[in-house]
């Protein structure tokens, strides 16, 4: 069976011709997707069509399993189930600069990191780009919303799914279909260097963000395990070329957990080690804090309020722009692979 919303239009345009139809079909189909139609209601096509294409191809959207909306602040926590039943989370987020929705890469992780929830499984499969797509759709359909915004920071590794994130990406970006620019996008990665390597080649104009969490190597890889194949001065150098090739700036994420990578000189550490890594470009330095979410099963603890205030104002007073990221729907455990953890994974073993 053809995946039909993994298609490009100009697959499409090809499909229509097997078809023995007319190109501008494609076109049709291709819109139709964006609004997340399914084949039998896609009606400027004949009856005819519409039967060869259900005869061809799948259109399954992810399906809302679980829905949790904060009452603190509206953000929606969506387990969303698979074709297979298998299940991932996505989470809708209204902020000023429009709706941002955090989607999942793979089901499950492999890449280990001790703090957290997604990974404890380790990874089932990849997301297909149908699916990375489709919790985009599936999200607008639900929330009867636009969404404007994209972070890949669910669950998995995006550069560990490097193919299907790419023809995601270009699929979710096309003005005839969901018309996200790519400065709306933002992807997250726990350091995959090969992986930053080749998305710089790729010209794409998204927001990298890269989860350092520690300014040593020995702390780094205690709390993340794919430091031991790409230390942090790999990780960096790769980061420097990344921005001399993109010129897009690079966004460090700090998760602050207490008593492993929040004291005072660990602060200090991380700005000289940033600067000393960026000194010669003029590359702006941006690091998020956020509070570790703590999850049973990884015994990390969260710090202070005051503690991260504090450590964000080391950075900035050293030149590092320091946020503590608000914490949006913490009431509806939105931190990645909480929710998905919680229902056993499967969609039929709840
Ligand atoms: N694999 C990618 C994207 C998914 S994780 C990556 O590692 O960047 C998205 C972000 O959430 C990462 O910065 C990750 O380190 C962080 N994270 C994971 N578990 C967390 C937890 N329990 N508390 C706070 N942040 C967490």
């Amino acid at each position: 069976m053809i995946d039909l919303y993994s298609m490009t239009e100009e697959e499409l345009v090809a499909l229509m011709a097997e078809l023995g139809e007319p190109r501008f079909r494609a076109g049709q189909v291709f819109s139709w997707l964006s609004s997340g139609t399914p084949i039998a209601e896609m009606t400027n096509l004949s009856k005819a069509l519409r039967e060869k294409l259900s005869a061809a191809c799948t259109d399954t959207l992810p399906k809302v399993e679980k829905k949790l909306v904060s009452k603190l602040d509206g953000t929606v926590k969506y387990l969303f189930s698979l074709y297979d039943g298998e299940c991932v989370e996505s989470v809708f987020m209204r902020y000023k600069h429009g709706n941002t929705l955090c989607i999942s890469s793979q089901v499950g992780c492999r890449m280990g990191c001790r703090f957290c929830a997604s990974t404890i499984g380790g990874r089932v499969r990849d997301l297909l780009p149908s699916e990375l797509l489709g919790q985009v759709i599936a999200a607008e359909r639900d929330s009867g919303e636009r969404i404007s915004n994209i972070v890949m920071m669910g669950i998995g590794e995006p550069l560990d799914n490097y193919d299907n994130v790419i023809r995601f990406l270009s699929l979710v970006n096309k003005k005839d279909g969901l018309g996200i620019g790519y400065r709306h996008i933002s992807l997250s990665t726990c350091g995959v260097v090969p992986g930053i390597r080749r998305l710089a080649e790729e010209q794409l104009p998204i927001t990298l963000s890269i989860s350092l969490h520690a300014s040593d190597d020995a702390t780094r890889s205690a709390l993340m395990p794919v430091n031991n194949k790409w230390p942090i001065a790999e990780l960096l150098s790769a980061c420097v070329d990344y921005y001399k090739k993109t010129r897009r700036r690079i966004s460090f994420e700090y998760t602050l957990i207490a008593g492993k990578n929040d004291t005072e000189e660990g602060a200090r550490a991380l700005a000289a080690l940033l600067k000393n890594a960026f000194r010669g470009t003029d590359a702006p330095l941006h690091v998020n804090l956020i509070r570790v979410n703590a999850v049973e099963e990884t015994g990390m603890k969260q710090g202070s309020v005051e503690g991260a205030n504090r450590f964000a104002e080391i950075l900035n007073s050293l030149g590092v722009v320091a946020t503590v990221r608000r914490r949006l729907g913490s009431d509806v455990n939105a931190a990645c692979g909480q929710l998905r953890r919680a229902s056993g994974g499967k969609k039929n073993e709840n």
